[in-house]
């Protein structure tokens, strides 16, 4: 293997995606005086999927991104980038169901309330049939959570949504994701937490996470936090390079040696270095090197999927629409499944005051029907979606624009831990100056806190040659040293995934 860095060469990282991972990279560099190039596809900004996007002074999030981390050290970091432009804001968000709002987190009182009495008798038989007849051994989610709430309550609160957001039916979704997402919400504990005001914790004290109401948020929104990190590089002598696609990773003798990006005119560069870190999607990393990786390698990227999104922003001639941050929309007759309101997050996501931005969260995969709608047509639909909920009239709204986002979700399917272990242990052994970090970087359905603290780790390992290993960066953000890595390990947030064929 070849000798990473020829004696007396200074070291200098090529960091592919500024995004949360690539730019918190880059920061902790730099603070090591370790010199980077960043090279970002997008033409216009950095952020990645954090970023935000600006539409005539209307500013907007890819799904609004809350700021909450267990990992004291990304909250730290947080402050020191953005100071008193890190916002404390109260959480609302609601379920809507047939014309009407449930809290969220769900209360007992609440939800019966809101059904009416007819159903909400029918809910409650149904609660007590499931519990006298529960299906034994249950497979699949729809079993899991009619045996803990019955199948009424079921239908209205957990079907629908959880079928929009991963495209499968509850029937066909492993029944492991509820029995751990949803133990400490069985529906003595929502009676408790509704009849004894403030009582926040589930079994065994701890805090039921669903339940946190409260988070940090950027004045200007997410991208706010990655925008100020691209100043800061480029004040040091490193401007982020936009407009960057990865085209070619170039490797010789057990190192890589280069990246070459093309520009929207054609333009291609070739970025030298001694070290890299990818945050761009694993799938992309593996299909861009030359010469090929193996193909056991290759199909093990390949077979890699995602869940892609598309957000779409009206502009609404009203002051006040709802409340909320944001809200679930569990009702079947529409295909939007959640909604922003930026104004909730920060007032400053509007330019003024009289007017509201809502964001349409449409879950979708690249290619389908809702993917290949023009944009137009896409307006029309949430538009017509949202007159369809009473949120607001046609007339009310004034400009729309829509953002489609690819690989928004890397996707857990039966295999993927085995591919994403073929991969990871490929680089580490043939190519170990290649560091992967970040979410689709390491093929990790996780918040920005986890792609934060993978970037840190990298970054400390090629500055001081610190041994920790960024895999064992758990869901929370938090590094624990017993993960075993490549076994179900936990350092993945959990998903529904498919019943076995067993
Ligand atoms: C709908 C939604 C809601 C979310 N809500 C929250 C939330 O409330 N709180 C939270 O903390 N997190 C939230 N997240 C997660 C958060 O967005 C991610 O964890 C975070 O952005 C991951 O950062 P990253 O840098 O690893 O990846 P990314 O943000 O994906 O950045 C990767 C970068 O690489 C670039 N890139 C890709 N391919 C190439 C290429 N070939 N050449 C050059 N550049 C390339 C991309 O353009 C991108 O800028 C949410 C995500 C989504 C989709």
């Amino acid at each position: 293997m070849a000798t990473l860095i020829a004696s007396g060469e200074r070291k200098h990282v090529v960091v592919l995606g500024a995004g949360p991972a690539g730019l918190t990279a880059t920061y902790e560099l730099l603070k090591h005086d370790v010199p980077v190039t960043v090279v970002e596809k997008d033409p216009l900004q950095v952020g990645g999927l954090a970023r935000t996007v600006e539409h005539k002074g209307y500013r907007f999030d890819i799904g609004g991104h809350r700021f909450f981390s267990k990992n004291e050290e990304v909250e730290g970091l947080w402050t020191e980038i953005l100071g008193d432009q890190m916002l404390t804001r109260g959480r609302l968000s609601r379920i809507y169901y047939r014309g009407r709002f449930f809290a969220y987190p769900i209360k007992a009182a609440n939800a019966l309330w809101n059904l009416g009495p007819v159903e909400a008798v029918r809910c409650l038989a149904s609660y007590a049939r499931a519990r006298i007849q529960p299906v034994k051994n249950p497979r699949n989610l729809e079993e899991w959570v009619r045996n803990q709430f019955g199948w009424r309550l079921f239908s209205i609160f957990f079907k629908t949504y959880t079928e929009k957001v991963w495209g499968i039916s509850t029937k066909e979704l492993s029944a492991d994701w509820a029995a751990q997402r949803i133990k400490s919400l069985d529906l003595w504990v929502v009676i408790r937490t509704a009849l004894v005001p403030g009582r926040k914790s589930g079994r065994r004290g701890e805090i039921v996470t669903t339940l946190i109401d409260r988070f940090r948020y950027p004045r200007l929104g997410p991208g706010q936090m990655w925008e100020r990190v691209a100043e800061i590089s480029a004040a040091k002598g490193h401007p982020i390079l936009l407009g960057r696609s990865v085209e070619k990773i170039s490797h010789e003798d057990g190192a890589v040696t280069s990246v070459t990006t093309r520009t929207a005119d054609g333009g291609a560069e070739t970025h030298r270095g001694t070290h890299f870190i990818s945050s761009i999607p694993m799938r992309e990393l593996v299909a861009k090197l030359e010469p090929p990786a193996p193909e056991r390698v290759r199909r093990a990227a390949d077979s890699l999927s995602y869940r892609d999104f598309i957000s779409i922003a009206l502009m609404i001639n009203r002051a006040d629409v709802f409340p909320d941050n944001w809200i679930y929309i569990h009702d079947p007759g529409v295909r939007v499944g959640r909604i922003q309101n930026f104004k909730n997050w920060s007032p400053d996501m509007v330019p003024d005051q009289s007017k509201t931005c809502l964001g349409l969260e449409y879950f979708c995969f690249e290619g389908d029907g809702l993917w290949s709608m023009k944009d137009p047509d896409l307006i029309a639909l949430a538009t017509e979606e949202l007159g369809r909920l009473g949120i607001c009239s046609a007339a009310e709204i004034f400009e729309g624009v829509v953002v489609r986002q690819h690989k928004a979700y890397p996707v857990y399917d039966d295999s993927y831990q085995e591919h994403v272990a073929v991969v990871r242990d490929y680089f580490a052994t043939a190519l170990p100056n290649m560091h992967l970090a970040g979410r689709n970087g390491m093929h990790k359905y996780n918040n920005q806190d986890h792609s934060m603290m993978t970037a840190l780790l990298v970054a400390r390992n090629i500055a001081d040659g610190s041994p920790l290993d960024p895999w064992k960066v758990n869901a929370d953000a938090v590094y624990h040293e017993d993960i075993r890595v490549g076994e179900r390990d936990g350092t993945g947030r959990l998903v529904p995934e498919r019943v076995s064929a067993s």
